[in-house]
């Protein structure tokens, strides 16, 4: 069965029953391919919210006891599930989120290879030990769950980023609460009730719904150990300062600037198909978009060709297998991205495609956004500034590689970047030099996959452990050293006042 996509008042996740809140505020979740309502998503009561925190303390002290064996289980029949339900949730996500179907199952894919990861969770949790710190004594350390965490993400990846957290925190032996986006809440629904068929104890997980007021319950209860953030840089600092003032773990994901490098020597064709669906993919709307490409001496030669590749491309309705990618997630937001265009032009960039005023057969209320490209962007400009979020990529030129590294270094943000060339001594130069977090040779968007971390730097990421790898471990867990002797020879009989260790 599939309840949360056929109930219009989407349910909560609370104390282990898919539950109508009883709030009398509810969210509009639109189609925004139609901008239809499809379902509407309730702003959690503080009573509600009190008993979630309550019930994930009480459930926590079961589930800690619970062997690791059990609990990595759980993750194998949960990734078992989701493969499963693959297209299924594929489908939800799109029609909420306006994805092409197979950008959905993408989304789709890359959560479930966290959940791959976590059934993997007993060898990340080992300790380290040694014997014989002094005469007849050992150390070892074992890795222990906090207690309850907590979630809150984007709209942009409404399976992948949840994901990123509830799994690996649930397998280290901790309960969660996730706060999903209140404009894309039935795929997640959909993944906390596959998490139950999967096994998983009641009140492990609970999903609330709402914004900045159920966020601040989070932030603020004194019974929630760390806190997971993914979304945009105001609220990420936000989430950030009041949950570490709060003296909570936080780990807060955040918005990104993220440009390509071209060299001369690249191979152009690789070039134009890297950039058009790193900029254009998705609407525009990841975290690891390429929204600036660099061209380095003579590579700028190729933009009229990088604009007719890009000239192609068009939106369209999430089924619709001609489309390369869906609307902007809201009229709001497509609003905003349409303005930063105009500021874009008003500022003196060359608006080489201009995607404002885009239409789709058969859809006339989407929130569509055409292809867009601008050439001569300098860092002044706001297009340059701000993550624009949509479909729109700025064209940059530099003389040399080293101006390059400079410009990106000069950037707040340091999410992900990209260089294209044939040259090892220039990929090697700028992998090392480059102040980035996840860095692609060849490779437009390098997202790691969940053995390695998703290593976001600067302005990109607040914190200190990032998601998934072993530092979700470290994350969502404490250390604990236990040193002891167990006397097998005569035992000196004499109180020792020093601190070292006898
Ligand atoms: P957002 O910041 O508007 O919302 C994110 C979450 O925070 C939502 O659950 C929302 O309900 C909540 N929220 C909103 N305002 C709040 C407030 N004032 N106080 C407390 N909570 C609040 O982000 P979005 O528009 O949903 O997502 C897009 C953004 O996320 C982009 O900036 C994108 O770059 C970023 N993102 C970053 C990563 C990363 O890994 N660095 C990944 C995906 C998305």
């Amino acid at each position: 069965t599939n309840r949360a996509f056929n109930m219009k008042n989407v349910p909560l996740y609370l104390a282990g029953e898919f539950v109508q809140s009883q709030t009398q505020e509810w969210i509009d979740v639109t189609d925004p391919a139609t901008n239809e309502v499809i379902a509407k998503a309730p702003c959690t009561t503080p009573t509600e919210m009190e008993q979630a925190i309550k019930y994930a303390g009480e459930v926590f002290k079961t589930w800690k006891e619970t062997p690791v064996s059990e609990r990595a289980r759980v993750m194998m029949r949960y990734q078992a599930l989701l493969k499963e339900h693959h297209d299924e949730i594929a489908e939800i996500l799109s029609q909420e989120t306006g994805k092409t179907f197979e950008d959905a199952k993408g989304d789709v894919w890359r959560g479930i290879e966290v959940v791959e990861h976590a059934g993997n969770v007993a060898s990340l949790m080992m300790g380290e030990t040694v014997e014989n710190v002094a005469r007849e004594v050992d150390t070892h350390s074992w890795i222990q769950p906090l207690g309850v965490c907590a979630g809150i993400t984007p709209f942009n990846f409404p399976a992948m980023i949840p994901l990123w957290m509830f799994p690996m925190a649930i397998a280290c032996g901790n309960t969660f609460i996730l706060k999903p986006s209140e404009q894309d809440p039935l795929t997640p629904m959909r993944l906390a009730e596959l998490f139950e068929e999967a096994g998983a104890p009641k009140g492990v997980l609970q999903v609330v719904h709402g914004g900045k007021e159920q966020v601040d319950v989070l932030l603020t209860d004194p019974a929630i150990r760390a806190v997971s953030f993914v979304g945009s840089v105001p609220v990420g600092r936000y989430i950030y300062e009041t949950g570490t003032r709060n003296m909570k773990r936080v780990q807060s994901f955040a918005g990104a600037k993220n440009h390509m490098v071209i060299m001369p020597d690249a191979d152009k064709q690789q070039v134009i198909n890297a950039l058009v669906g790193a900029s254009v993919g998705a609407a525009g709307q990841r975290c690891m978009a390429i929204s600036v490409a660099v061209f380095v001496g003579e590579a700028q030669q190729w933009i009229p060709e990088l604009k007719e590749a890009m000239a192609k491309v068009r939106p369209g309705a999430w089924n619709d297998s001609g489309a390369s990618y869906g609307p902007i997630i809201s009229a709001k937001a497509k609003d905003r991205v349409e303005s930063l265009i105009a500021t874009g032009e008003a500022q003196g960039a060359n608006l080489l495609l201009d995607g404002r005023g885009c239409t789709v057969d058969g859809l006339p209320d989407g929130n569509w956004v055409g292809p867009t490209l601008f050439s001569g962007v300098t860092t002044k400009m706001d297009i340059y500034n701000e993550e624009i979020f949509g479909p729109v990529l700025s064209c940059m030129e530099t003389d040399s590689l080293g101006e390059a590294i400079e410009l990106i270094n000069n950037s707040p943000y340091g999410n992900g970047t990209s260089i294209f060339t044939s040259s090892g001594g220039c990929a090697r130069r700028f992998q090392h030099e480059i102040d980035v977090g996840q860095v692609g040779v060849n490779i437009p968007i390098p997202v790691p996959l969940p053995f390695f971390s998703f290593t976001g730097w600067k302005g990109s990421f607040y914190g200190d452990q990032h998601a998934y790898g072993k530092q979700a471990v470290r994350f969502y867990t404490e250390t604990k050293t236990v040193t002891s002797r167990w006397f097998s020879s005569e035992a000196s009989t004499e109180a020792n006042f020093s601190i070292q260790l006898r």
